[in-house]
């Protein structure tokens, strides 16, 4: 694959820093491939929970607490757990982020996080583990399709604590200083993913590269105003291109009030420290010959200006879409008991969020367009709940209805959305559970079990 390679590339990097020619030449055509999960540790504690990973397991990555190397590459579709969001398969350099956020961000405080390029979501699933139950992650994505995946991706991970958005960047000047972190995941030209998709090698121009690294600016300027002061940004891209990297810590430089925050690494995991030319901003190099891992790139940075009015906890007033007292009373029953809620009526449904992110969920969906808010418990009728896929795969559901264990055959027929037979004399809605861990609902009748798997999530190979 070597010769493949992009002249145009080749020749724009070869003042980047950590550059090695031969070395990246080489790596790309050796036709090695780097795998990795990371778990998700509200639902797994250890990868020994996870059957399917037992045999091809490696080591751990060094940069985040909760991911893995492995040492092959799996059919991931079909193990049962990939469905039930006991892990997600992300790229390791990206992982580094756990670093960027716990080094910049006073992970004490309850956080608002945006997290604005998110979709497919391995970067909110990331953020969602590391911030605590208390804090807000708003997961936007704005090309609709891509949204949707999103939602699925941040279902199956099960948090309450997220509100999945389909926006443009510009819409989020309507919540000046609301977030105290911003992460931009920025679309790029994608130079870093050559190794693994090397089809993108044919869609890379210097061209795109440009286009790419005008389109960085107009999303980073549209939602400066939505950083608190004192609040971090976090900017990346999995391109090589100085032009979308360097050159756009220094661009935030030129035109706005910010900070660039140098980030301590170790010098064995490989990760090049570079210097943007005209303002010396630290930004994270990750080359493949370099690190076990894609090309990726990090810069961090700290909104400077003047305090500014910050958004205040008050609670919106709500004319609709609250539910009654007693439907709360009931809801309360199907949820952890351990943690404060308030609630949304959504149609029929009861969303359940955190006490503590209501009022913020509140002004989040006055001003966006929400796509999912906290957990999604299906309706109260007459005081019982009838549930939703979404409560059942969270992690705040205090589950009523039984458990019924199935093996790895029957777990795929379920996620097939096919029919399954249950030998059980109970009758009603029961939870198919995999390894311990929900995958989704049953209701059983005298003569058959009706598949409540979502029609659209359902695995489609043989
Ligand atoms: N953060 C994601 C993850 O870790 O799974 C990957 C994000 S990908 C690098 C960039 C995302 O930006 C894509 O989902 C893409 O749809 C979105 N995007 C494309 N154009 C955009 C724009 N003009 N403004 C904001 N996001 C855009």
């Amino acid at each position: 694959m070597a010769e493949q390679l992009p002249p145009e590339l080749i020749n724009s990097l070869q003042t980047a820093t950590g550059f090695d020619e031969t070395a990246f030449r080489d790596v790309h055509g050796s036709g090695s491939q780097v795998v990795s999960v990371r778990l998700n540790p509200a639902k797994v504690s250890n990868p020994s929970q996870i059957p399917f990973l037992e045999n091809i397991l490696a080591e751990k990555i060094p940069w985040n607490t909760n991911g893995y190397y492995l040492k092959q590459r799996p059919i991931f579709t079909i193990d049962p757990l990939f469905h039930a969001g006991a892990y997600y398969v992300q790229e390791a350099s990206s992982m580094f982020l756990e670093e960027a956020i716990k080094q910049s961000c006073d992970m004490q405080q309850n956080l608002r996080v945006l997290d604005l390029c998110a979709a497919p979501g391995g970067k909110s699933t990331l953020i969602q583990s590391v911030i605590s139950e208390s804090s807000l992650l708003v997961s936007n994505e704005v090309i609709k399709n891509r949204a949707n995946i999103l939602v699925e991706n941040i279902t199956k991970w099960g948090a309450a604590n997220v509100v999945v958005t389909n926006n443009d960047p510009k819409d989020f000047k309507k919540l000046p200083a609301f977030f105290d972190c911003i992460i931009v995941d920025a679309p790029c030209s994608g130079s870093g993913l050559f190794r693994k998709d090397p089809t993108a090698i044919t869609e890379w121009s210097l061209n795109n590269v440009e286009l790419c690294s005008q389109r960085q600016q107009r999303i980073l300027a549209d939602i400066f105003d939505c950083l608190k002061p004192g609040g971090v940004l976090i900017y990346s891209t999995c391109s090589y291109s100085t032009e979308e990297d360097e050159s756009i810590a220094d661009w935030l430089k030129d035109n706005y009030e910010v900070s660039n925050i140098r980030l301590q690494i170790k010098k064995e995991w490989g990760i090049v420290e570079t210097l943007s030319d005209k303002h010396q901003c630290y930004g994270y190099r990750f080359y493949p010959d370099k690190v076990k891992g894609e090309g990726f790139f990090i810069a961090v940075f700290r909104k400077e200006t003047e305090a500014v009015e910050p958004w205040k906890e008050k609670r919106p007033n709500i004319k609709n879409g609250l539910p009654s007292k007693s439907d709360e009373q009931a809801a309360l029953r199907y949820l952890d008991p351990g943690k404060a809620y308030d609630f949304l009526k959504w149609q029929k449904d009861m969303l359940a969020i955190p006490a503590a992110v209501y009022d913020a969920v509140l002004f989040v969906q006055q001003n966006l367009y929400i796509k999912k808010a906290g957990i999604n418990m299906g309706s109260i009728i007459r005081d019982q709940l009838v549930p939703d896929h979404e409560w059942v795969l969270s992690t705040i559901a205090n589950i009523v209805f039984p458990f019924i264990e199935v093996d790895e055959a029957t777990a795929l027929d379920f996620l097939r959305r096919k029919d399954i037979y249950i030998d059980t004399e109970k009758h009603g809605w029961s939870v198919i559970t995999y390894g311990n861990t929900a995958l989704g609902l049953v209701k059983i009748l005298s003569n058959r079990v009706n598949n409540y798997y979502p029609k659209d999530w359902r695995i489609l190979n043989k």
